[in-house]
């Protein structure tokens, strides 16, 4: 094995936006720091329904709410990458099913390290939530799940997040 191929020079942290979305970013920070590698952040926003895209099932919803929504979950995304030194050109929000988003960004930007939550908001009570499971088994660079204390985990409200379309926040 090339010397190499034993630090990571891209870490890509997914973000559900959630409370735990710190605990795990403090994580991913650190772990970027020592390895010196970028650290880029991801949102899928899963949530809303999209006119005139390609993916999903239209919810009625009234645009207002639609906009809060999208206008929310920027505002935190923007919050937790001001907070963890993340640049502006490495904040990515997508729409679309979150484990598959997640892998084809990494794919994208050349992650060689992916770090999710063990758990997030579709996971309460499980050993690994359904998109860290998807991630994990379709990722083709590495993958390190942040086990979430349980008391970090309880106090987790189900958090509205997300916007359509993608681009860097
Ligand atoms: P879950 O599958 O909801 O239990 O979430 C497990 C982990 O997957 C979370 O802690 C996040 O790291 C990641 N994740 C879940 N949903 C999203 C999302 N919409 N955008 C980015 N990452 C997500």
């Amino acid at each position: 094995m090339d010397m190499d191929d034993l630090y990571y020079r891209h870490v890509l942290l997914a973000a559900d936006l959630s409370e735990q979305s710190d605990y795990v970013a403090r994580k991913a920070r650190h772990l970027a720091q020592t390895f010196q590698a970028n650290l880029s952040v991801i949102h899928v926003l899963d949530n809303i329904p999209m006119p005139d895209t390609a993916y999903g099932t239209m919810v009625p919803l009234d645009q207002d709410s639609s906009y809060e929504m999208l206008e929310t979950a920027k505002s935190r995304l923007k919050q937790l990458c001001d907070e963890f030194g993340v640049e502006a050109s490495r904040r990515w929000m997508v729409w679309g099913v979150p484990g598959e988003e997640i892998v084809r960004i990494a794919e994208q930007e050349r992650s060689d390290l992916i770090i999710v939550g063990s758990h997030g908001r579709h996971g309460l009570g499980l050993l690994l939530g359904s998109t860290a499971n998807s991630v994990l088994h379709h990722a083709k660079c590495d993958v390190m799940a942040i086990r979430l204390p349980d008391e970090i985990a309880r106090d987790q409200p189900d958090q509205p997040h997300s916007q359509p379309g993608w681009g860097t926040v």
